[in-house]
């Protein structure tokens, strides 16, 4: 009997992923969760955010993967099966948000916010730039995503500093780890990036006390979770002066409601939580090697620790 992998997103294109998975496993059979399926055939789920009680029926399943890097809305949840949970790591993912992380860092570094400004007022308004060398750039979180982005800043010249929760050795960057060593990394940060998974530890890390350890005029960009920073803190920091300018991928509330002030805030531009996405075409391939993992009775790679939260 062949084996199934059933998919579920309200969000990703299912017949771009079943094509792409079919071409890594032709056996493979590929149902869409709004189909009809035989629950006691499925050995493996692709999902993002399904509902609650999705797994119940699924008897014979061997593996979750999570269809995004993010596990936050997968891991806390009561209902999830004692199987491995797996994530994307893809590296044309971890390019894309890089790339988007650099132009976010360009964007704040040559003041680009401020030209615009003054570019609506008619006004040609000359700003010394200044040398990348002279900036500080911290990144917190450095896992898949965050190393990659924090390298790919460092090659511009930056001074790029990293906070993680286990030590870790990058060349070029200085890290730092451990909640006790948070509020001394924050205080020559002039560019904060914020790539943290969202989990008990990290939920308002980023809290109005924090905010106030940066130095004026510091600069934040979220491409994580919203919650790891406390939005309303972030306002009044950015309202008040205290910091510049934001670039907000993500938002504690998603869609971001119409009434929030954000909307209204020049200093703040927004973008609708696409800094990076899983890509079909490259990510199928870590999918289906660990299926064929699986099928050997090896361990999947790019295990989740619910327990951890990431
Ligand atoms: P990883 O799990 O690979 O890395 C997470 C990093 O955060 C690690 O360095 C980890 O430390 C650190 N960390 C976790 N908890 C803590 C803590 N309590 N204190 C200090 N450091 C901590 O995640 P990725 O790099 O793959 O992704 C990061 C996040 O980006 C995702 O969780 C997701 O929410 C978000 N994302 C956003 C997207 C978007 O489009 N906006 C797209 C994709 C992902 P350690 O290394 O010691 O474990």
């Amino acid at each position: 009997m062949p084996e199934t992998l059933l998919f579920h997103s309200d969000y990703d294109d299912a017949a771009a992923w079943s094509g792409a998975l079919k071409g890594q496993l032709p056996d493979l059979d590929i149902v869409v969760s709004t189909q009809p399926y035989d629950p006691a055939a499925v050995r493996y789920a692709l999902v993002w955010q399904p509902p609650m009680g999705f797994f119940a029926p699924l008897a014979n399943l061997a593996l979750v993967t999570n269809l995004g890097a993010g596990v936050d809305a997968l891991v806390g949840r009561a209902d999830l099966p004692g199987v491995p949970v797996t994530r994307i790591c893809d590296p044309e993912m971890a390019r894309m948000m890089a790339s988007f992380v650099l132009m976010a860092v360009l964007r704040h570094a040559r003041d680009v916010p401020e030209l615009e400004r003054a570019r609506r007022a008619r006004r040609w308004h000359w700003v010394n730039p200044r040398t990348a060398g002279e900036i500080t750039v911290g990144i917190l979180g450095l896992g898949e995503l965050g190393a990659r982005a924090a390298r790919e800043v460092a090659g511009q010249g930056f001074r790029v500093k990293g906070w993680s929760r286990s030590p870790k050795r990058l060349t070029g960057i200085e890290t730092v780890h451990g909640l006790g060593a948070l509020d001394g990394f924050l205080a020559d940060v002039e560019i904060l990036v914020v790539m943290l998974p969202l989990t008990p530890q990290t939920r308002h890390v980023l809290d109005a006390r924090r905010l106030a350890l940066l130095p004026k005029g510091a600069k934040l960009i979220n491409v994580a979770r919203g919650p790891v920073v406390d939005e309303q803190a972030l306002i009044a920091a950015l309202r008040s002066g205290h910091m510049e300018s934001a670039t907000l991928d993500v938002f504690e509330a998603e869609p971001l409601p119409q009434d929030s002030p954000l909307w209204e805030m020049e200093n703040v531009l927004i973008t609708p939580h696409l800094a990076s996405v899983a890509i079909p075409a490259s990510a199928a391939a870590q999918i289906a090697e660990n299926i064929r993992r699986l099928r050997r009775g090896e361990a999947p790679l790019f295990q989740v620790e619910p327990e951890r939260g990431y």
